[in-house]
């Protein structure tokens, strides 16, 4: 069976990561991998369903036992990806999304050189200030914090494999549905494929 494909998705806070992203899962069977995160949870986020909530010492502990396949502080708390599932769902064929922060992202290429990556960046400043504004769902400070963390994020973006600017969700959406299928071809055990035709 062929492994699943192991996507990173990073952009800015506010680009519209997650919106593009439940487009794209309507239309796509993936496995999004639930992170673990330290922060604290906003109104209407479920532990286990948008992340696990764990405490710091939960979150060390984890990553002495080598169970994260990257991680890396953001803000102030931690974030990382459980290993485990990763593995498990990829073995079995399924695709796997990571949506990470770019110092995650990194350590995902240098430790995976099959994962595929995939930054999103919003068409402009003014129009991600405006995004995170509208979200209503955090404070004036953490706002202008992670509006801080953009001059850092945006330049990583050329170490990705591709850069999908979202203009408009539905193009975003289809042109990372393009990305998946082509990947999917380009990962293709060839010589299996070859055998097969082979032994018809
Ligand atoms: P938020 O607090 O808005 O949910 O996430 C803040 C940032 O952390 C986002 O850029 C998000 O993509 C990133 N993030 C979420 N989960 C992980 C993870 O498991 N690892 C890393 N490195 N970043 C993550």
């Amino acid at each position: 069976m062929q492994k699943g494909l192991l996507l990173v998705i990073s952009g800015p806070s506010g680009c519209g990561k997650g919106t593009v992203l439940k487009e794209v899962m309507k239309k796509q069977n993936l496995y999004y991998s639930i992170s673990m995160t330290t922060r604290q949870p906003r109104e209407g986020e479920v532990d286990g369903v948008h992340y696990h909530f764990v405490s710091k010492e939960q979150f060390e502990t984890l990553i002495a036992q080598n169970g994260v396949l990257e991680h890396a502080e953001y803000c102030g708390n931690y974030y990382g990806t459980p290993r485990e599932a990763v593995e498990t769902m990829r073995n079995e064929g399924k695709d796997v999304i990571l949506e990470i922060e770019v110092v995650g992202a990194a350590q995902v290429r240098e430790n995976c050189p099959d994962a595929v990556s995939i930054f999103i960046a919003p068409p402009s400043i003014a129009e991600l200030k405006r995004r995170l504004y509208g979200r209503g769902t955090e404070s004036e400070e953490t706002i202008q914090e992670r509006i801080a963390q953009v001059d850092r994020e945006l330049p990583c973006a050329v170490q990705y494999d591709y850069l999908v600017i979202n203009d408009e969700v539905e193009s975003a959406a289809e042109e990372i549905l393009q990305i998946i299928a082509a990947e999917r071809i380009r990962h293709r055990n060839k010589e299996e494929k070859v055998k097969e035709v082979l032994e018809s």
